[in-house]
């Protein structure tokens, strides 16, 4: 049986998994407008979030959250100070 492996080093976004991306959408859309990141920056945190070691499966190993909720705080912050 030929089983897809699951995507390391993919944002939750990237695994075309329906029920992650809602997971997503509900974790993002539960943060008041106000409160949100601009795309830009939301953008530029999940390329950084990309490039760490510490991303798996659109976790982070840090801090155990998912970064794309996360990324979309403007008062979130990276564990690492990456962002
Ligand atoms: S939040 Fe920080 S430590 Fe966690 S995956 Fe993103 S860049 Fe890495």
């Amino acid at each position: 049986m030929n089983q897809a492996k699951p995507c390391i080093k993919c944002l939750l976004s990237e695994m075309k998994d329906a029920d992650l991306m809602e997971v997503i959408r509900n974790g993002i859309e539960g943060i008041r407008p106000q409160d949100r990141s601009s795309e830009k920056d939301y953008q530029e945190r999940l390329n950084l979030c990309r490039s760490c070691d510490n991303l798996i499966s659109g976790t982070c190993l840090s801090c155990g959250c998912y970064v794309e909720i996360r990324a979309a705080i403007k008062t979130g912050r990276c564990p690492l100070k990456k962002w």
